[in-house]
């Protein structure tokens, strides 16, 4: 092909999709390079317990668990390095060259798996409760609040949907929204208030996340009367919304509204040789599990075009 390529796969992004996709990429014998502007384990790496992650029967610690994705994609000679990607160059027809504070790397294939965070409430207490007690997500944490109270910040249909699963562990799930009524939609919001284990404190806001060593209680105010008050609860579910770590794709490929990447059932961007895999594209799911699938159809695909270019 004439070309010089620092590595046939460049992966950006070493969570549960980068990492899978690094297996699969370096397993199949492609030259692959994972870039990671942190250390590698992304989101899950800041968990405790994983209870449902197959394969794992009990409980297992996210830094650990991340800790093997990580060792398997490396015994297959995946390198791993530190960067932050900033943009990536894809005007030529095969080269695809991708620009970090680190350095620029050239590559056949790039599968962007840069995740997406949480939106935070950015309240004092909430990033030491982080895991004791505030969570960002209902599918993964509620199992762990039986018969508890807890609280559900938001008032989207997320935020409801979410609401109404902690309903089938908590023992009282209070819905704290800012405003005085629902975005969620109508069939949502009836089957909500018909739960007699959903209660609704309206044009309310969290200013402050209590507690020791664990969640204790909120500190609430009333957005109308700037009146405050407390809520006793063990678990703060904070369902406000994601933001994809996408913007370095920003006039290249295809974003939605959101900014999620737009991706076919192969992980095809629309650029050619482009592939995004995980939360970073997934606007529905957001699980370790399903990232991983993601991951590791990305990185099929690419070799699939990798071995095309001739
Ligand atoms: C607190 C918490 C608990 C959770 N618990 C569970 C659970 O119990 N079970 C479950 O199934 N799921 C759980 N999840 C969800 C799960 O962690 C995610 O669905 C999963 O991590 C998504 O994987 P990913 O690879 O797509 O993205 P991420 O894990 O977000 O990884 C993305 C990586 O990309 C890197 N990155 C971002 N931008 C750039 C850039 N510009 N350049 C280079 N690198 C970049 C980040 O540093 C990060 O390491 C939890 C999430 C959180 C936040």
């Amino acid at each position: 092909m004439g070309q010089e390529f620092d590595c046939d796969v460049l992966i950006i992004g070493g969570g549960c999709a980068g990492l899978t996709a690094a297996l699969y990429a370096a397993r199949s014998r492609l030259k692959t390079l994972l870039l990671d502007k942190l250390q590698p384990g992304g989101q899950l790496a800041t968990t405790s317990e994983v209870e449902n992650y197959p394969g794992f029967p009990e409980p297992i610690l996210g830094p650990e668990l991340m800790e093997r994705f990580t060792s398997q994609a490396q015994r297959f000679d995946c390198e791993i390095r530190s960067g932050q990607v900033k943009s990536i160059d894809a005007s030529g027809p095969v080269v695809r060259v991708v620009h970090t504070d680190e350095g620029d790397f050239r590559a056949k294939a790039v599968i962007v798996a840069s995740g997406a965070d949480p939106k935070t409430l950015g309240v004092p207490g909430e990033d030491r409760l982080r895991g004791r007690g505030v969570s960002y997500c209902a599918t993964c944490d509620a199992p762990f609040f039986r018969n508890k109270a807890v609280a559900a910040i938001g008032g989207g249909n997320t935020a409801v949907d979410e609401g109404m699963y902690l309903t089938k562990f908590a023992n009282s799930v209070s819905v704290i929204h800012r405003r005085d009524e629902l975005r969620a939609t109508k069939i949502i919001q009836e089957r909500a208030f018909a739960n007699p284990k959903m209660h609704f404190v309206w044009d309310t806001v969290c200013t402050e996340v209590v507690g020791k060593d664990v969640l204790e209680k909120l500190v609430l105010k009333n957005v109308k009367t700037n009146e405050t008050s407390e809520l006793e609860v063990a678990g703060c579910f904070v369902l406000i919304g994601t933001k994809p770590n996408t913007e370095f794709l920003k006039g290249l490929c295809e974003l939605d509204d959101l900014g999620f990447v737009k991706v076919n059932e192969r992980k095809e961007t629309n650029v050619p040789g482009i592939f995004a895999a995980g939360d970073c594209e997934d606007a529905v799911w957001r699980q370790a599990v399903t990232a991983a699938g993601f991951g590791c159809s990305a990185a099929l695909a690419a070799k699939h075009y990798i071995d095309n270019l001739g």
